[in-house]
């Protein structure tokens, strides 16, 4: 199918920037000279389409694609990229004879996830890349620093796992540099009794926020979501060079004049008190744009304006006021998310961040990648 055939019969639609993408990545390097990035591809490319993004970042200069289970990292395996998937959270007993099979990587967070790890690798004769995950304040896995004696004692003994890097992940390095500084100190640490014993190929600290607002001396590998996908991690002056890397359209149903006593949508919580004009747009929180923008400022942009949204959003629709656009016809589109509303703007409106209605956009909503070097489009059903 090609994109002008999705985008004349799609209710909506979503335009992903793949020149944007691989800007806005490249960028971390003005920050951290020489970094390895690793991309996060978890959660569909926080929408984008995690197969179309993986093979889009499997032509650059990366070292693993971080997902966040085994089955997105089976997607893509299986989809031909060759970079090695990184599964980012911990794993399950019954699928590491699959991630040891193919060489994947992930994390270590306990001494049974190690014992496990070597005995299948001994069972495949493998060398086994592990990377050690360290609790610096996150509180979600890795282990304790202080109990780093007992992991390291292990790793000594065992015959069949390298270790290949150690990581860990800032809660904070958005909101409080203080506490952001001290855990960097603390992963330093950590990072030189590690290598007393252990040649380490990656130290991993830092997320979007951190790799942009902080200088990082113990660390080589920086794992990039927020920045990819173009929304400011925190604010700094290179966050005015990000590209926005989505846009999301949909398109006018109808269009109806309503007189004053008519009400909208579920509920009958909007009530119109004078004659207007309002358009119905095929799009509905089952598409991503979400029900808590009901009876929020939230708005579209249509023909070169602002519409507000009336009442309760649906499934696969939503009412806007065009009372102030005598041209608007069926058939017109309205922009989502795009030049004129950022997603961390539809996000306040949504009382979330950018990175949830990212993740939350819909499998329904057919995605169109644009490049200047040609693209293929992805085979979801519209
Ligand atoms: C999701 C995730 C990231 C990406 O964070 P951003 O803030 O989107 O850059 C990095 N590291 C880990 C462990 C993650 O789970």
């Amino acid at each position: 199918m090609n994109s002008s055939y999705i985008k004349s019969i799609s209710r909506a639609w979503i335009e992903v920037d793949l020149d944007a993408i691989i800007h806005n990545m490249y960028l971390v390097r003005r920050v951290q000279q020489g970094t390895a990035i690793m991309p996060i591809v978890k959660a569909e490319a926080y929408g984008h389409g995690l197969v179309a993004i993986s093979k889009l970042l499997d032509r650059e200069d990366i070292a693993f694609l971080g997902v966040a289970n085994v089955l997105e990292a089976k997607k893509i395996h299986d989809a031909g990229v060759l970079t090695k998937p990184f599964i980012l959270g911990a794993t399950f007993p019954g699928e590491r004879e699959e991630i040891v099979k193919n060489d994947w990587r992930c994390i270590i967070s306990t001494l049974e996830d190690l014992s496990d790890f070597e005995q299948i690798s001994k069972k495949y004769g493998k060398i086994f890349n592990v990377h050690l995950a360290v609790d610096t304040g996150m509180g979600r896995e890795g282990f304790a620093p202080h109990g780093l004696g007992n992991v390291l004692n292990k790793l000594n003994h065992s015959t069949n796992i390298k270790l290949e890097g150690i990581m860990t992940h800032c809660p904070a390095a958005d909101v409080d540099i203080q506490y952001t500084e001290n855990e960097i100190r603390l992963f330093e640490k950590c990072v030189k009794l590690v290598e007393c014993h252990h040649t380490l190929k990656y130290k991993s600290i830092a997320s979007s926020a951190c790799a942009l607002g902080y200088k990082l001396q113990c660390s080589n590998l920086v794992r990039l979501g927020l920045l990819t996908y173009g929304i400011p991690p925190i604010d700094s002056d290179l966050c005015n060079e990000l590209r926005p890397t989505l846009f999301f359209f949909a398109r006018v149903l109808t269009v109806r004049e309503l007189q004053a006593g008519s009400t909208i949508s579920y509920g009958c919580t909007y009530k119109v008190s004078k004659n207007m004009r309002v358009a119905t747009l095929g799009v509905g929180y089952a598409c991503g744009w979400s029900r808590h923008l009901s009876q929020s400022p939230a708005k579209v942009y249509i023909n070169g304006h602002y519409c507000s949204l009336l009442g309760r959003v649906t499934m696969d629709q939503i009412v806007v006021d065009v009372t102030h656009l005598p041209c608007v016809k069926s058939g017109d589109i309205a922009e989502l998310i795009g030049k004129h509303i950022t997603v961390n703007q539809l996000a306040e409106w949504a009382g979330t961040i950018g990175c949830e209605i990212y993740a939350r956009l819909g499998s329904r909503v057919p995605r169109i990648y644009k490049s200047n070097t040609p693209q293929v489009i992805n085979t979801r059903s519209v």
